[in-house]
């Protein structure tokens, strides 16, 4: 039961006040861009301290229900083609993730993926925790029968959505590329109540009431949801903090993503866990972080913290990485959906992306498109123009309708403009990893 995983404090308010959230966010050096805490509560530890040595792990064994198949490397750069094999079916890569945060895309039905070619599907633990509860889901028979989805689901630890929403943001005045999602709530960063070694607990942002995430909960939780692909939990450091304190947090997020895994290994429900790459855009910790979790039994690595302020620096730090990371294994790019950035990663020899960009411009009359590039359908230009978007996107909006029908919903604010344009965008990305596939195949990308 959720109950057993997440501490619910919801009837120890009392307690919650008497925590100091100033202390917890006390700042750690006199770098004025750097507002990112150290451990304010107990457990004390040294904040350089060792996560475990990988002999500590049993030796990484092949899965028969999970595997990464090579099918092209690419003569022209480090661009492959991949397949990954998982319990509800192969992801075909390099290939872009929808994210449906409350295991849902935003306005669109799951079914819109599969005319998209798009395989996997990111779902958030964080949200499902909260709404409806992960023991919900267990109950209904798992996330893919309760969303009614036979297809691949991967789930993260949660820790994203604790820190983005709740954590003082050092990065609000840089331009990064991957920007965290502004909380909706008053005490925006009120809502992290105290980070330790122990994990991190937090306020609910629906009710108020208090969750703490550990590393053992949040594989805990998602056993219960059961997606095929499960993320440690880490600690996710704003941009533009200190190197020392980013130091600080790449060792904890080694210790809490060590901890995960091992909970993990106690019982692997036909489950893979992919280790999560810190260390910001500092190479010298990137490489550090690559080369210990390479080390450690996982089964696919992600790279996630702040990737970068702009697609160079996240090619920069890219190259590096992937360089570290065992090519047996799939990767994926956190948190990365812009077509250019992904084109970039893609020839670096990156597999999966997830991001909420297609689907979130959408909803905002963004339309991305081959031949005009990207559009903004709100645009006056739009109201009489009795074109589809593309003449070759084989999507309901375009086999269907024009940009003067869509100019009009959205004016209109019918919920239907929602769901063509999110379904034209995904499947944009869709039909761009197709094409990036078959280039690499070719030895053209
Ligand atoms: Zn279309």
């Amino acid at each position: 039961m959720f109950a057993a995983v997440v501490r619910h404090r919801a009837n120890t308010a009392r307690a919650a006040r008497s925590w100091d959230v100033s202390a917890t966010f006390r700042s750690c050096c006199l770098d004025a861009r750097c507002g990112f805490s150290s451990d304010a509560k107990p457990p004390f530890i040294d904040p350089f301290t060792e996560p475990p040595d990988a002999s500590t792990f049993p030796a990484y064994h092949p899965k028969d229900y999970f595997s990464f198949e090579l099918i092209h490397q690419s003569t022209k750069s480090n661009a492959r083609v991949g397949r990954i094999h998982t319990p509800h079916g192969p992801i075909e890569t390099p290939g872009f993730v929808a994210v449906g945060t409350n295991g849902a895309l935003k306005a669109a039905p799951h079914g819109v993926l599969r005319r998209a070619n798009l395989d996997l599907m990111f779902a958030n633990t964080y949200h499902l925790m909260l709404q409806p509860g992960a023991g919900v889901v267990e109950q209904a028979g798992g996330l893919h029968t309760f969303m009614g989805r036979n297809k691949p689901l991967i789930t993260d630890s949660g820790g994203f959505q604790v820190f983005s929403l709740g954590a003082i943001d050092a990065s609000d005045k840089v331009n990064e590329l991957k920007k965290r999602t502004k909380s909706k709530h008053k005490d925006g960063n009120g809502l992290i109540k105290q980070i330790n070694e122990t994990g991190v607990t937090f306020k609910s942002y629906r009710d108020g009431s208090v969750y703490e995430l550990t590393p053992e909960s949040s594989v805990a939780a998602q056993k219960q949801l059961g997606a095929d692909i499960i993320i440690p939990l880490d600690e996710l450091p704003p941009y533009g903090i200190c190197d020392l304190t980013l130091k600080k947090s790449v060792f904890k997020s080694h210790r809490w993503e060590a901890r995960s895994l091992r909970t993990h290994l106690l019982d692997l429900k036909n489950q893979a866990m992919y280790g999560v790459v810190h260390g910001g855009v500092n190479d010298e910790l990137r490489e550090l972080s690559a080369t210990y979790l390479s080390s450690l039994p996982f089964d696919g690595f992600a790279i996630g913290g702040s990737l970068g302020k702009d697609t160079e620096e996240l090619v920069s730090m890219l190259r590096k990485v992937l360089r570290i990371l065992p090519d047996d294994k799939p990767n994926h790019v956190l948190g990365i959906g812009d077509p250019q950035s992904v084109e970039a990663c893609v020839s670096l020899g990156a597999d999966t992306f997830d991001s909420t960009f297609p689907t979130r411009s959408a909803r905002h009359g963004s339309l991305l498109t081959k031949t005009r590039g990207r559009i903004n359908v709100r645009n006056k230009k739009f109201k009489t123009l009795f074109e589809p978007p593309c003449w070759e996107c084989p999507c309901s909006l375009c086999k269907h309708h024009s940009l003067a029908y869509l100019h009009h919903l959205d004016r209109a604010k019918e919920p239907m403009a929602w769901t063509l344009a999110t379904e034209h965008n995904l499947h944009y990305m869709g039909g761009m990893m197709k094409e990036l596939r078959e280039g690499i195949l070719r030895n053209e990308v």
